[in-house]
């Protein structure tokens, strides 16, 4: 079988890199995001390398119950919440727990868990309580977090309760609004613990930028999902820089070498000109894979170990790269389009005006998924 995209996810490197938050969150427990098929790697693959991790954060009660299916019996925080009615019922009997961010899932909770439970004392109920602090997507005015704590402890069977928060722009580490979402986060926070000072609730606000770059607001749980991959967000860097390891490699077939006389173009729209003589090689390899048609010129893929510049457009099966000068290749050779012994997914990210999580979730079904211990 000639035609083969492969994306080789490294189990090891997501071991490891889970290994590595615990060193840069040492006092935090660790949810590993795994929301979007562990993003785009496989969420039954991704989950069972990382059963070290405290909990998993999931989007959608579905994949919850694929993590139940592998028999895991983290906790699963459902990070959207809840959608309708039945949504606490089915995810309380697989042991799921919500994250409330809208007065429409109170409405449901009431409802729902409002009457009184004869579940035994292991099957308390965890919530999460999100609140917003600046990022105005999820979460409920900062202002009601005493109120929503009230509430929450009135309703019968209920466990533990953690209040979250998520930050806009702790990617940008000299940006003043993560500061600021921090301080109206623990602000809120002070004025929610009863005046015994006893904590009755846990707190968490970091992703994966935030563990990187303010340790301040690690809490008592860290929520990491990029890092976990090796994928930094961080402008101008990539996960290596902060002792993560690509989980994903993705690989393509050379399939044909070709010379053009200068002065020839490349591809459609005769994007690209030969300025001279030029050895072109083609890789079974385009947008229809999940590689990014949008990316700016002199893209680099790496073959045997050497960059060589993608030329003329991405296509939709095919990618054309300048391979003159480089004699040692021939057709049948495999090009490493990012990961391991690659180029990190964050600059071909750069080059396509994205970031790697957008890549790296993009796969598409045609792309043949295999793993390792790497
Ligand atoms: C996706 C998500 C995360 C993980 O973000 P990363 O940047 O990938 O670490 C954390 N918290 C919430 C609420 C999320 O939706």
């Amino acid at each position: 079988m000639s035609r083969r995209v492969i994306a080789r996810i490294h189990l090891g490197a997501l071991r490891r890199n889970l290994a590595r938050i615990r060193e840069l969150a040492p006092a935090s427990r660790v949810m590993a995001v795994v929301k979007a098929d562990g993003y785009g790697h496989g969420l039954e693959r991704v989950a069972m390398a990382l059963s070290d991790a405290d909990a998993f954060g999931v989007a959608s009660i579905a994949d919850g119950e694929r993590l139940r299916a592998l028999g895991l019996a983290h906790r699963v925080v459902v990070l959207s919440g809840i959608d309708e009615a039945g949504d606490l019922t089915r995810m309380h009997a697989l042991g799921m727990e919500p994250v409330i961010h809208h007065d429409s899932q109170l409405d449901l909770m009431r409802s729902e868990w409002g009457a009184p439970t004869d579940d035994g004392p292991s099957d308390l109920r965890n919530v999460w309580i999100k609140i917003d602090t600046g990022m105005h997507r999820l979460g409920f005015p900062r202002a009601r977090l005493p109120q929503l704590l009230a509430e929450m402890r009135s309703l019968p069977g209920i466990g533990d309760i953690q209040v979250m928060t998520h930050f806009a722009n702790s990617d940008v580490w000299d940006d003043a609004s993560t500061g600021l979402q921090m301080d109206r986060f623990t602000l809120a926070c002070g004025n929610s613990t009863p005046p015994s000072g006893v904590h009755t609730f846990t707190t968490s606000l970091a992703n994966s930028a935030a563990i990187t770059g303010f340790p301040d607001s690690h809490g008592d749980w860290v929520r990491a999902g990029g890092l976990l991959y090796g994928i930094a967000v961080i402008d101008g860097r990539c996960g290596a820089d902060f002792g993560f390891e690509p989980a994903m490699t993705l690989s393509a077939r050379l399939i044909a070498i070709n010379d053009i006389a200068a002065g020839e173009s490349v591809g459609y729209g005769g994007a690209w000109r030969a300025q001279r003589p030029t050895r072109v090689g083609v890789l079974a390899v385009g947008y229809a894979d999940g590689y990014p048609r949008g990316i700016g010129p002199d893209t680099p893929v790496s073959m045997g170990g050497t960059e060589v510049a993608i030329i003329g457009r991405v296509s939709m099966d095919l990618t054309a790269v300048d391979l003159t000068g480089l004699e040692t290749v021939a057709v049948g050779d495999t090009a490493v389009l990012w990961g391991a012994d690659g180029i990190p997914v964050e600059r071909i990210a750069r080059a396509a005006g994205t970031i790697g999580y957008e890549l790296v979730c993009g796969m598409t079904r045609r792309v043949d998924f295999e793993e390792d211990d790497r």
